[in-house]
């Protein structure tokens, strides 16, 4: 029985989330680039036009200007942007099977073998999904149909972007063979030296020299890589596994206006941590970490967290831990707070024995109540007192705000 695996890969996904946010420069030549302020001005991704005239990953940004011969357009990274749509999209590909693995924040197998019988429906079903995440979300993917994980990825790789290429076990010596064999998954640097050494340059050389010599070459290693490439991998597609893949439940916004005072700050982690307690209910997850970030008007930013006494997914203990973490003498004013929780668990065993069992599920089934009134009727329909004191904060809707959810992989460059 063979098993039937797509491997999707977004195409120039930084950059395509910014021509979307952005279309003005849909049709320039784009670079994401690292935080500027913070020297951290390299090229993180491009779009086609960049890629044309030579511009790459990695390239300072001086270098990448020197290349390109039109203006090049540099916008600075938006990790919350990608992790959000990246999110949006995984979900949609959960619609068709609880087999997703992610492979970074663009890429991810799917298992749909309970879902067709025959390459062909694979192939069309692959087809269906590329379509949908173009009409949805406005990008483009390229997807690789086959039988194993490894074929698949190689696949994703073969035309782009925007199509679908199909590597069966009738095919894959014509499609696959021919491609040079740094193009495997694994085949890194020093890897692909040992082999060239050896005479090892394509894949289908790879596969045909005896297990025993790569063996003997590249230990273990060697082995798998010679299953990789005759297409017997077995490797399952991971199952999908929210609460694995979370590891963080966030939410920052640029303040409507600078804040000036204590009572501003207050207001604004309120309605921050309304909605990060509000996403931990949802998925019936409960924190014990709790984290500030605070970015100045002079654009300089810190994080300060703690550890809490008990587990909690209520939106008052989180606000007013997140509250007490800030402390700030007030000679800058601030341009944008984050609230941010961690250490997450399931439904812990039982509360602190200082916290009354009965109070705790009180406030829970109150903010529960207030979750499903405003999913029915809207954000506004209920707000607290204290956020209303301003005009301009209390018209900031969090729901409006760009959530961060970081899956295991997330690193801040
Ligand atoms: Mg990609």
């Amino acid at each position: 029985m063979s098993r039937f695996i797509l491997h999707s890969d977004l195409n120039n996904f930084y950059a395509s989330v910014e021509c979307l946010y952005n279309p003005k420069i849909r049709n320039k030549a784009v670079a994401v680039v690292g935080d500027q302020e913070k020297r951290h001005g390299i090229v993180l991704a491009k779009n086609y036009i960049a890629k044309k005239y030579g511009v790459k990953t990695g390239d300072t940004i001086w270098e990448a200007k020197q290349k390109c011969k039109e203006e090049l357009v540099l916008v600075t990274a938006n990790f919350d942007r990608y992790y959000y749509i990246s999110k949006l999209v995984k979900k949609v590909y959960r619609e068709y099977t609880n087999y997703v693995e992610s492979f970074g924040i663009d890429e991810a197998w799917l298992d749909i073998t309970e879902n067709v019988k025959s390459f062909s429906e694979a192939f069309e079903l692959a087809e269906k999904i590329r379509k949908r995440i173009i009409s949805q979300f406005g990008l483009t993917v390229s997807i690789g149909v086959s039988y194993n994980k490894i074929f698949a990825k190689l696949g994703s790789d073969l035309k782009k972007p925007n199509a679908t290429t199909l590597i069966t076990p009738q095919n894959y010596k014509e499609l696959v063979w021919k491609l040079p064999v740094s193009d495997l998954l694994y085949v890194g640097k020093a890897t692909n030296e040992k082999l060239t050494k050896a005479g090892i340059t394509t894949i289908g050389q790879l596969a045909q020299t005896p297990c025993r010599i790569l063996k003997s070459m590249l230990g273990k290693n060697g082995e798998t890589l010679h299953t990789f490439a005759n297409g017997a991998d077995t490797t399952p597609v991971k199952k999908f596994d929210e609460k694995e893949e979370i590891k963080s439940v966030g939410n920052s916004t640029t303040c409507p206006k600078d804040l000036k005072t204590n009572e501003e700050v207050r207001a604004v982690i309120c309605i921050l941590s309304e909605s990060v307690a509000r996403r931990l209910r949802e998925k019936n997850l409960w924190c014990s970490t709790v984290c500030l970030w605070v970015k100045t008007d002079d654009l300089k930013s810190f994080e300060v967290m703690h550890k809490i006494d008990y587990p909690t997914n209520l939106a008052s203990t989180i606000s007013s831990e997140a509250y007490k973490l800030f402390k700030f003498d007030w000679n800058k004013t601030i341009r944008a707070i984050g609230v941010r929780v961690c250490g997450l668990c399931e439904k812990p065993a039982q509360y602190n024995f200082f916290n009354n069992e009965q109070t705790m599920q009180k406030k829970e089934k109150f903010e529960t109540v207030v979750d499903g009134l405003r999913g029915r009727f809207g954000y506004n329909i209920l707000k607290r007192g204290s956020v209303c004191a301003s005009k301009e904060l209390a018209e900031l809707n969090p729901e409006h705000v760009v959530h961060s959810i970081h899956p295991t992989s997330y690193f801040k460059p």
